[in-house]
């Protein structure tokens, strides 16, 4: 929570020294698709952390029996032609992508609402959490979803001017 505080940040060096952190010891593998000219993003470190954390603490909760975790990561130039809810500009999209238990589709919609959770002990803040903290940076989160398939979340933030 609270207003960013941002500054050129390597999201690539996040996701990867996160997930890794995030799932070792564990029986979920990450495969990371990373080029080597992502540029920076203009975030709050520990913010983009939390968000980070939220989304893979969540892949990995949906494969309780293990499996592939893909962290895809790209370049993206907004033209402002399709409708992303986005200002023209660059921007970089990354990619959780799980095989687990999936998101039916009456819950998918709710699923950025602040106390739902379909987990025992679960606080449904999570991906609210996430949604506010992506909003304030005028970025963009999505998610598709598939049961028995897996899940895949979309995040779009804001390019910094710097190079990376
Ligand atoms: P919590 O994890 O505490 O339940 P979240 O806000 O993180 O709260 O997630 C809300 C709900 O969205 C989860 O309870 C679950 O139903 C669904 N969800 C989120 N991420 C995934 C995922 N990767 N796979 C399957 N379901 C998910
Ligand atoms: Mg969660």
């Amino acid at each position: 929570g609270g207003t960013p505080v941002k500054k050129a940040t390597s999201l690539a060096d996040m996701l990867k020294e996160a997930t890794t952190f995030l799932l070792r010891g564990s029986n979920i593998k990450p495969e990371f698709e990373i080029p080597e000219n992502l540029w920076l993003v203009d975030a709050d470190e520990g913010q983009l952390a939390q968000v980070i954390n939220n989304l893979v603490i969540n892949a990995k909760q949906a494969m309780p029996n293990g499996g592939k975790l893909n962290i895809k990561a790209y370049n993206y130039f907004y033209d402002g032609r399709s409708d992303l809810p986005l200002k023209r500009g660059r921007y970089v999209c990354f990619l959780v992508e799980d095989h687990g238990v999936g998101i039916d589709e009456k819950s998918l919609q709710r699923i950025f609402d602040p106390y739902f959770t379909t987990k025992k002990t679960g606080t449904g803040l999570g991906l609210a959490v996430t949604f506010s903290i992506i909003k304030k940076h005028s970025g963009y989160i999505t998610a598709q979803s598939k049961v028995g398939q897996g899940t895949t979340f979309y995040v779009y933030l804001p390019a910094s001017d710097k190079k990376a």
